[in-house]
């Protein structure tokens, strides 16, 4: 028998890693050596303290029952705590603050609670996390690309947006620190953001999955420290980067009550909420000391450090990233983003994401994440340069 898909999935770009695990595959089964700086998830453990936070509750028998969607009172006052401590924001938990199964879930649902036809628009930026676009998809309405370009330092043009799309337009998702190209927002970009979202009526949704994966001192800030932001948007994050917890699905969605009303009957609707045993490890993790953060930082640095002065001493040109643990680079003249990871997989075993793979405007780069010791990134750089 066969069932005909329906015309979302249809539509759907083809997953980006698929095709490179896929790649990866057949050169591991060829017996390569492959080091596979693809995919942003982090080789190091979740801190002990974190997992014996986990430990200790999964015995309590309360927790064996389902949760509540929303999250436990104590996780979203931890939330809350955290965002007091870290950004100077002020948060109730109980309208303000939302639990969610990781990012990605409450990304790809959010759209459900706004969008109704393909005349509603989302704007989203491009290169970028391919599930802003793919939330908007499912739920019906039509994606506007922003491109993300080096002469923009990688932020949307607002100004380039027609004014009747911006009309049409019910969300707005940024990211920054930004995946993939690793660019930081300056405090101006979120008030003339604030302004724009303002003057059209949409709703800012900020992704800020990278805001504690900062190096050489930088903080970044939250979108909602800036005046105004609570009025028009919410901040995503996740607990995934941060604390290497990318496996045990948990973050928060923080910001404006209507809106968290609007995504929390969303989920109660799709979902029961995260395992109170999880959001137990969570409120650990959210109410230390975070010195896990400042060990976490110290190694990506090194190796953020190895890995560009390396490139660089190759003829790759590279800049620094100040946050997120991805190194943004061009390609090499003559080279696609295509053709260059192709190279560096068949040549060097190396797997890397081609930049185009993010949206075209990324056509000319490829990324490399920071997941595997020092040494192994000075052989990735030994291994260019001969591949090169
Ligand atoms: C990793 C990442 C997330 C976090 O995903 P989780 O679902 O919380 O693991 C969100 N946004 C971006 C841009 C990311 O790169």
């Amino acid at each position: 028998m066969i069932f005909e898909k329906s015309e979302r999935l249809k539509k759907l770009p083809p997953y980006l890693f698929v095709e490179l695990d896929r790649k990866k595959a057949e050169a591991v089964a060829k017996g390569v050596d492959v080091i596979d700086l693809g995919i942003g998830d982090p080789d190091l453990p979740t801190p002990d303290f974190i997992v014996d936070a986990m430990a200790k509750a999964i015995k309590n028998p309360a927790y064996h029952r389902y949760p509540s969607s929303q999250g436990m009172a104590r996780f979203r006052e931890s939330a809350a705590g955290f965002c007091k401590k870290r950004f100077g924001v002020e948060l109730d938990p109980s309208s303000e603050v939302c639990c969610i199964i990781g990012s990605k879930e409450a990304i790809a649902h959010f759209p459900l609670a706004y969008l109704n036809d393909p005349e509603d628009i989302v704007l989203v930026p491009t290169p970028g996390y391919p599930v802003y676009h793919i939330g908007t998809l499912f739920a019906g309405g039509t994606t506007w690309y922003m491109p993300l370009t080096q002469e923009n330092d990688f932020l949307p043009d607002l100004d380039a947006i027609p004014p009747d799309v911006a009309r049409r337009a019910k969300i707005i998702w940024l990211n920054y620190p930004n995946n993939p190209t690793a660019a930081c927002a300056p405090e101006g970009f979120f008030t003339k953001l604030i302004e724009f979202a303002k003057e059209y009526e949409i709703i800012v949704c900020h992704d800020a999955a990278y805001s504690e994966m900062t190096n050489d001192g930088y903080k970044a800030p939250s979108f909602l420290e800036f005046p105004g932001a609570k009025e028009i948007g919410v901040e995503f994050h996740s607990l995934s980067k941060t604390y290497n917890m990318t496996g045990w699905r948990i973050g928060f969605v923080v910001g404006n009550s209507e809106i968290i009303s609007a995504m929390k009957q969303v989920k109660s609707n799709v979902d029961s909420g995260q395992f109170e045993a999880i959001q137990e490890a969570a409120i650990a993790a959210l109410d230390s000391d975070q010195s896990c953060v400042q060990d976490m930082q110290t190694i990506y640095q090194e190796r953020r450090d190895t890995l560009v002065s390396g490139l660089r001493s190759i003829g790759l040109e590279a800049p620094i990233p100040k946050a997120t643990f991805y190194v943004w680079a061009k390609v090499p003249e003559g080279y696609t983003s295509a053709d260059f990871c192709s190279m560096a997989l068949e040549k060097a075993g190396l797997v890397c994401t081609p930049g185009n793979g993010f949206g075209e405007p990324g056509e000319g780069y490829f990324r490399m994440a920071l997941t595997v010791p020092t040494e192994r990134l000075q052989e990735v750089v030994e291994r260019l340069k001969k591949a090169i």
